[in-house]
């Protein structure tokens, strides 16, 4: 046996390095297995890498229209490589921090693929070496992979995942990405300021389909003006990559030439089959099933994040991961309510919702009130010449609370948190709140008041 530890969580994404920092700081003795790169999907190939390209794509946008607001820039251009070794960089960086933080927390981290042999031993083999470890408590972290379309299958070269676009080697002519949910639309607003020609192709009615039906429709009118076709509605029958350039065929019989083809129809929760076999996990399709305590039906074994298939979210995730580790550590802690995890949608422009969708107020037959605040009429977003985009604010009529809250607009993701904040308080509070001025924020209380009126 190379080891005997309190807890042993395996998967080193956002969700299994916070529930091992935390129960290492509840004093147990952590040992964390990863086997591929610590920091999981989120930091290599998902929120950071995604977000750093997001970022010099934001850049080019506004250097293009800084004559605007009275800055001429004579040419603003791509440096692609510059770009991604900026993002390589960035990701090696964290990587680096992350190993201290283990290091300094005193977590064992070890490389190598862990199989579960018995609730309370798991075996870490890596490069043709096996060891045993044993275990007191069992944090399962396994994450979730892409969803392959059967018969569109990846071939890491044409037809790729996001994990291929975030490293691409230059950037493509033209991209058709099957997929108008949140990967696919963030990788669009990447490539279509690069000065690809990006078409989307969504089955389902609109972009972004987890959101109201204004959001959906805001963003694509916006995504014109990148140059970024959308077609709603209509499947992709096949993809046919002899031809040059590779041609996209969609149902309605329209055909699409491309040279790179990006498959986001989301995402499923992953984990070796033998670790299912060995504990008789229960599971619902691939993800496993906890309780509110984050427990699977075994006792003493705990799954959180991508593998559950709750929120397929980062700060999901963590959030996770904090009950798990206090329930391994001993306290009885209980999942806060998932519909105060905002959902964040980095696009251009930002997407951010939390609580009740005023779809799902509808479904449930609630009595409800929208109020709107427009950043055409917000003094900062007037100065940064960012305009585009509203908050929508949902009460509830018969408990006189808010229940929901969506921002599209700049940085609307910053606002996340605070937004969630808001769910649920009495007017009384909700009235002794000062937005500064002149802040964007100043929207959220135009909207909040648009709704609940003079407090
Ligand atoms: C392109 C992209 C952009 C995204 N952007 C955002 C965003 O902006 N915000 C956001 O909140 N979310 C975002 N996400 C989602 C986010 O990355 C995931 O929700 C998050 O990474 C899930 O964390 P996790 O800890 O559950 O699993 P993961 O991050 O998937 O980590 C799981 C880890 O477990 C390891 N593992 C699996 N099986 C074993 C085994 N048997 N032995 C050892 N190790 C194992 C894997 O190698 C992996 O490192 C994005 C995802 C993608 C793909």
């Amino acid at each position: 046996m190379a080891g005997k530890f309190d807890v042993v969580v395996i998967g080193a994404g956002p969700g299994g390095a916070r529930a091992a920092r935390r129960c290492a700081q509840r004093g147990a003795s952590v040992a964390l297995v990863e086997k591929e790169f610590i920091g999981g999907i989120c930091l290599n190939w998902g929120c950071i890498p995604s977000k750093v390209l997001l970022a010099s794509a934001h850049t080019l946008l506004s250097a293009k229209c800084a004559a605007e607001i009275g800055i001429d820039i004579v040419s603003a251009t791509p440096n692609w490589p510059k770009i991604q070794q900026r993002k390589d960089a960035i990701v090696a960086g964290f990587r680096k921090a992350m190993t201290a933080t283990a290091k300094a927390h005193k977590i064992k981290v070890i490389t190598g693929w862990a199989v579960v042999t018995k609730p309370n031993q798991i075996k870490v083999e890596s490069d043709g070496q096996s060891i045993e470890i044993e275990a007191e408590r069992i944090i399962l972290a396994t994450g979730s992979e892409p969803v392959e379309l059967a018969n569109i299958p990846f071939d890491s070269q044409t037809v790729i995942s996001s994990k291929e676009a975030l490293s691409l080697p230059q950037i493509p002519k033209s991209m058709v990405i099957i997929g108008g949910g949140i990967i696919g639309c963030e990788m669009a607003c990447v490539y279509a300021a690069m000065g690809t020609k990006v078409s989307i192709v969504e089955a389902l009615s609109r972009l972004l389909p987890m959101e109201d039906e204004w959001v959906g429709r805001l963003i694509e009118r916006e995504f014109k003006k990148l140059s970024i076709d959308s077609t709603t509605g209509v499947k992709v029958t096949s993809v046919d990559i002899t031809a040059t350039p590779t041609k996209v065929v969609l149902e309605n019989g329209q055909a699409i030439e491309a040279e790179k083809v990006l498959v986001s129809v989301g995402r499923k929760p992953t984990v070796d089959k033998k670790i299912v076999e060995a504990l008789n996990l229960k599971m619902k399709g691939p993800a496993i099933v906890v309780n509110e305590k984050m427990e699977t039906n075994v006792p003493g074994v705990y799954a959180i994040g991508d593998v559950i298939g709750t929120t397929f979210l980062a700060h999901g995730a963590t959030t996770e991961a904090e009950v798990a580790a206090a329930n391994a550590a001993g306290s009885n802690r209980k999942m806060t309510d998932y519909g105060l995890i905002p959902r964040v949608i980095f696009t251009f422009p930002e997407v951010t919702s939390v609580g009740k969708s005023e779809d799902t107020c509808k479904a449930e037959g609630l009595d409800i009130s929208v109020g709107k605040g427009f950043f055409k009429g917000n003094g900062r977003s007037v100065a940064h010449n960012n305009t585009v985009g509203q908050i929508r604010v949902i009460r509830d009529n018969s408990t006189n609370r808010i229940v929901g809250i969506t921002m599209v607009g700049s940085i609307a993701t910053e606002f996340a948190a605070f937004a969630a904040t808001l769910i649920g308080l009495s007017p009384e509070k909700l009235g002794q709140i000062t937005y500064p001025h002149p802040t964007i924020s100043e929207t959220i209380e135009d909207a909040v008041m648009d709704t609940f009126g003079p407090f």
